[in-house]
């Protein structure tokens, strides 16, 4: 007999070969029915494995999934991936199948195949995926040595699968497939019991991409679908997709003037649009007059810095593939850099081509000296970078974290200094793969509304507490209401981490207390932390119902101990200080392409670029109509005025579809009585009021920061799947 706990903490005994099914009939054969996968611990498994394996001495902790638990729907998903790539290979000839995991609101998989996929084929597809699940066979599971699995992927001509056992998984002895039917896959799971379970399904798109996202790997083809429940939330999934089509900031961003990417400046860099940049400045004032009111101090670093910089940072070579290449000042610099780099990467060189390199180099200017008496390959990797340490090479700025470990190391720091708070909405570049630029969501130079805070280990609670609280108030002043925090700890069983045992602990009970005392709704994630320290996230569901990463908060014991920071404690001895990095709008990119989405482009009266426009009956009333502009814009509105001889109805279409959101209709009784007839672009006509009063009721709707522009979520929210997982080995 094997021992289970429930979760209600109740054991009971089951014979040596239960599963998690066969429990779940004991309970009642509803359930059985409705169970879809469990979960042992932290692992979800199939509801008919066997769970005396799990056996070590105490109670097995069990969970049965049904379709209300998030965990299910990930199973379902990558089911549903198996179930594609039944119906593509029964259609379509030779195709070799690479892997398909599930992603947020759907899954794919990557075929290899002659055939080039076009959308004509996905109501071919779907058709034939209908008729697989309609027999509702089940997913068996089996296990074979590595020799039986390279023969059987070999028989089943799946090169790729082969390939995979014999490279990536060189160290499993043993390897499972799920077969279904004729279709057998190398898999992981866990998978649903049967094909039945999937109630609603849609292919969605198909794109190009490589193996193992090696460029120069076999070219494959990336079929894209989504799988749910319940036919009523794929509806709703499909609705929201259309309803962010219409709010795609990349469209809007361009038909309201906000921001720009050309090809002459390059991909992956906005040019921030006259209106745009006012919406980008408003909320850079806003937040640059919190944080001044908190106690922070404003500082600005240059867009360079010394390479030598990173390598102390750390932030180079390591991430230089996600960074700009090096500015060198001395003309053989980047010759020098590439040669010292293959030489690294364990490249073979004939005789040949070094004297072709030293000669290039040399007539670049490069002293070969040192390297030429340098016998093996690292003695010369060593003359190389010590010639590199001798002339200046730059980097474009990927952090702004170490020019402010520079600022803070500047002067002699004393314990009466701390916190230390220093802010700089700081321009960072990074070289995103061109494949991953998303207007203004995904750049190359970003600003990020960056601080980094240098206290002690006692203050960080108060610190965290601080910056949690800046956050929260940022972004529910632009109407984020609905968020959760994602509180990411250690992993207690790895000793990855850098920082004392005594300052983690004592950072993570301090991160969770404030969370607790926050009354906000936060979960914690063992083994998400950094290396480097523990981190609170805001993710943030916009009003249509999608998840933003937003606003973030991390410790750091990494970079003090790196850069030697110090303070004189009030025991007159030096003591390392902790960083404490954040920016609650991530960056004013990302955070405007979110926020143009989330107001599709309707901006509340505060953020507007243009807040209110004029518009004059005929010409008679233009005297009055430039008088009202000069007092509005006195009074601190952004205001323009219609002076076209069009007719009203046409000024205030206009307006409406600028989204302006308010309009002010004057004509000659308006001007005669000082006053405007109001239109607001949400409710219509306001009536006629004494201008006073306009003043009065608009600056009162600015200074409370209103937020009246939110379309209500129109449809049932779907529910949502746990984080993506490739259920690959
Ligand atoms: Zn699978
Ligand atoms: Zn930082």
């Amino acid at each position: 007999m094997i021992e289970i706990q429930l979760p209600d903490g109740t054991v009971v005994s089951h014979p040596d070969d239960a599963t998690p099914l066969s429990v779940a009939n004991a309970i009642g054969s509803r359930l059985a029915k409705a169970v879809i996968a469990a979960q042992v611990g932290t692992v979800v498994i199939d509801a008919n494995r066997p769970l005396k394996s799990f056996s070590n001495g105490s109670p097995i902790p069990l969970r049965l999934l049904t379709e209300r638990d998030p965990e299910s729907l990930d199973v379902l998903r990558h089911s549903s991936a198996h179930i594609m790539a039944r119906a593509v290979m029964r259609l379509f000839p030779e195709v070799s199948l690479a892997f398909g995991p599930t992603i947020s609101n759907g899954f794919y998989y990557d075929f290899h195949m002659p055939h080039k996929l076009t959308e004509e084929d996905f109501g071919k597809i779907e058709q034939e995926m209908a008729s697989i699940i309609a027999k509702s066979e089940p997913f068996e599971q089996f296990s074979l040595d590595r020799n039986q699995a390279v023969l059987l992927c070999q028989d089943m001509k799946q090169e790729l699968k082969v390939e995979h056992i014999q490279s990536g998984l060189a160290n499993h002895s043993e390897l499972g497939f799920y077969r279904q039917g004729e279709f057998v896959d190398l898999c992981r799971g866990p998978h649903i019991p049967d094909a039945g379970r999937v109630k609603a399904f849609k292919i969605m798109s198909v794109a190009g991409s490589h193996w193992k996202g090696n460029m120069s790997g076999p070219q494959l083809q990336r079929l894209y679908g989504t799988a749910w429940f319940d036919k009523k939330d794929l509806q709703s999934h499909l609705d929201q997709l259309e309803e962010a089509k219409k709010r795609d900031h990349r469209v809007l961003g361009k038909k309201l003037g906000l921001y720009q990417i050309t090809p002459d400046v390059g991909q992956g860099m906005c040019l921030w649009m006259p209106k745009g940049a006012r919406v980008r400045s408003l909320l850079e004032d806003f937040l640059r007059r919190e944080m001044l009111k908190r106690g922070y101090e404003p500082v600005y670093s240059p867009h360079l810095g010394r390479v030598e910089l990173y390598e102390t940072s750390g932030h180079f070579p390591y991430y230089r593939d996600s960074q700009f290449p090096p500015l060198f000042v001395h003309d053989a610099g980047a010759l020098v850099d590439a040669w010292a780099r293959r030489l690294g990467e364990d490249q073979d060189f004939s005789p040949q081509q070094e004297t072709m390199f030293l000669q290039a180099a040399e007539v670049l200017g490069f002293d070969a000296a040192v390297y030429t008496k340098a016998e093996s390959k690292e003695a010369k990797i060593a003359a190389l970078n010590e010639w590199q340490r001798n002339h200046e090479r730059f980097l474009v700025k990927p952090m702004n974290c170490p020019h402010h470990a520079q600022i803070f190391k500047a002067q002699p720091r004393s314990y009466r200094d701390l916190p230390l708070r220093l802010f700089e909405f700081g321009t960072v570049y990074r070289y995103e793969q061109t494949g991953e630029l998303n207007g203004m969501l995904r750049v190359r130079g970003l600003t990020q509304d960056d601080a980094h805070i240098f206290c002690t280990a006692d203050q960080v609670e108060e610190e965290f507490r601080n910056t949690i609280e800046l956050t929260r108030f940022v972004l529910e002043s632009v109407g984020l209401q609905d968020y959760r925090v994602q509180l990411s700890l250690r992993d207690p069983k790895s000793d990855k981490y850098v920082g004392s045992e005594e300052n983690w602990q004592k950072a993570e009970a301090a991160l969770r207390k404030v969370l607790e005392e926050s009354g906000l709704n936060f979960n914690t994630a063992e083994g998400e932390a950094a290396f480097y320290g523990p981190k609170a996230d805001f993710m943030v569901r916009d009003c249509i119902g999608r998840h933003w990463q937003l606003g973030t908060v991390q410790l750091d014991y990494n970079l003090p101990e790196r850069f030697q920071l110090e303070y004189t404690g009030a025991d007159n001895k030096s003591h390392r200080p902790v960083m404490i990095h954040r920016a609650p709008f991530g960056s004013m990119e990302r955070f405007v392409g979110m926020l143009i989405e989330h107001f599709a482009g309707a901006f509340p009266m505060w953020l507007a670029p243009e807040q209110i426009r004029i518009c004059p009956l005929s010409e008679k009333t233009n005297d009055y109509a430039g008088e009202l502009e000069k007092r509005f814009i006195e009074a601190g509105f952004r205001v323009t005025t219609d002076l076209r001889g069009a007719k009203v109805q046409a000024k205030i279409r206009d307006a409406q579809l600028d989204l302006i959101p308010y309009m002010a209709v004057v004509g000659p009784k308006e001007a005669e009585t000082r006053s405007i007839a109001l239109r607001d672009r949400i409710s219509g006509e306001l009536g006629t009021k004494p201008l006073e009063e306009v003043f009065e009721m608009l600056s009162q709707e600015v200074a409370s920061r209103q937020i009246r522009q939110v379309a209500e979520r129109k449809f049932t929210e779907p529910p949502a799947a746990t984080e993506t997982s490739s259920h690959e080995y």
